[in-house]
């Protein structure tokens, strides 16, 4: 057993960070307060093989693995987790593509996203069915040689940005719920679609979430992912790589909070001593640290599983609900080390405490995570 980074991960690792820092941090809080999507941040992370870096080299990526992709979600998050959404999750849904899509599909859409002229959206959630994945209506029926769609969706991460959406619609309603669905791919400039998007997000305001109505949507049979009736089960193998990459988030903006209280309270003095002198501060930082430990095991495991083939869904969904619950405490921490300071926009951590809660939230809410573990568990 090795614990050490590969020496091409460690550079990976340093250079997304000081990516982050030099190109990242100058926008943050303009982005946050308006709402900002940054596509020149985005192209030029691509250039830097740092947008859909999981994807292999034959399909335009920088063949980084999932653990690599992981790293570099966790570095630019550790700067802002709403601009890093925009650059790690530029290809969402081209996960599916890579996993069940044809040649000429991961030809046509695999490369184009990791150069940063394209960026795709994964669409799912609809506007009354969010974590029961069965629950969706959106419906798409043969004609000819084409499939035409209608229904809506909702909470889409790169909505009204994107150039295609992988959008789960059913297909096979005479089936049972769970062998009805299939992943089809819309062009967003399709005739039918309606992409407005949603202003007011609590946090991570940088990154862009629309509605999507979709009213008679013509696409090709062949833009179906992988095959009809197994879309269900593709969704759910996608959580197992974008699970991670939430978890990836939540550790960077974790890490981050942390430093942040550790520069702090060395330089914050109350009664006549700096604040990191005091037992209940170290305890806040002891509890952070530990946690992040832990969280760090989770996350780089189950990436690494993923990269040897032998992708762990539980452990997916255990590092995605544990690091929504890391994030969301060491931000609190962080935000009571700083005091009344840590209200105000002046520090960053008032921002991350933001961020941090849309962490239990999307990619399966931290109850969605206990049901499928708790599901799994009783399985063996
Ligand atoms: C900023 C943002 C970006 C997003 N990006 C995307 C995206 O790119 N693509 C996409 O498809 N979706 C996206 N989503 C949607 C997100 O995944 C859903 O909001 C999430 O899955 C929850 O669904 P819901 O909002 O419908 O809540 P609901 O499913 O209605 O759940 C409401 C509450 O009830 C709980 N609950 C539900 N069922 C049970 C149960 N059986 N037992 C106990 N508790 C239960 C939930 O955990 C939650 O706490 C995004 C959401 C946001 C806010």
């Amino acid at each position: 057993m090795d614990f050490n980074l590969t020496e091409e991960l460690k550079m990976l690792k340093e250079m997304a960070y000081k990516f982050a820092v030099a190109e990242i941090t100058p926008f943050s809080q303009e982005c946050d307060e308006q709402e900002k999507y940054t596509p020149e941040i985005r192209k030029k992370a691509a250039e830097n093989g740092l947008v859909g870096a999981w994807i292999p080299e034959e399909y335009g990526g920088a063949g980084a693995g999932i653990l690599g992709n992981a790293i570099i979600t966790e570095e630019l998050s550790k700067v802002d987790m709403g601009i890093g959404l925009n650059v790690v999750a530029a290809g969402f849904g081209c996960e599916s593509i890579f996993q069940y899509g044809s040649e000429e599909q991961k030809k046509t859409y695999l490369a184009p996203v990791c150069a940063g002229d394209k960026v795709s959206a994964g669409s799912f959630t609809e506007p009354n069915a969010g974590t029961d994945v069965a629950g969706y209506k959106t419906r798409a029926v043969k004609d000819g040689s084409d499939y035409v769609i209608n229904g809506n969706k909702m909470f889409i991460t790169n909505g009204t940005v994107c150039d295609f959406m992988v959008t789960q619609c059913i297909t096979n309603p005479e089936e049972k719920k769970h062998n009805s669905f299939s992943l089809i791919i819309i062009p967003a400039d399709a005739q039918g679609v309606t992409r407005n998007k949603l202003h007011g997000k609590m946090g991570i305001r940088a990154s862009d979430t629309a509605e999507i109505a979709l009213e008679d949507v013509r696409v090709p049979q062949s833009n179906l992912v992988g095959k009809e009736g197994h879309g269900f089960r593709e969704l759910m193998h996608f959580f197992d790589t974008t699970r991670v990459m939430v978890s990836g988030q939540a550790l960077g903006l974790s890490e981050a909070c942390l430093e942040t209280s550790v520069k702090y309270v060395k330089e914050r003095t109350a009664f006549g001593a700096p604040l990191g002198s005091y037992q209940l501060t170290q305890m806040k930082l002891t509890e952070m640290a530990i946690r992040i430990e832990a969280l760090r095991g989770l996350v780089y495991k189950a990436a690494w599983l993923i990269d040897q083939g032998t992708p762990d869904y539980t452990l997916a969904a255990m590092a995605k609900f544990y690091g929504g619950q890391t994030a969301v405490f060491c931000a609190n921490y962080a935000v009571e080390l700083h005091g009344g300071y840590g209200y105000i926009e002046e520090y960053p951590v008032q921002k991350w405490y933001r961020d941090a809660k849309i962490l239990e939230l999307y990619e399966g809410t931290k109850e969605a995570e206990i049901m499928t573990i708790g599901r799994a568990l009783q399985a063996k």
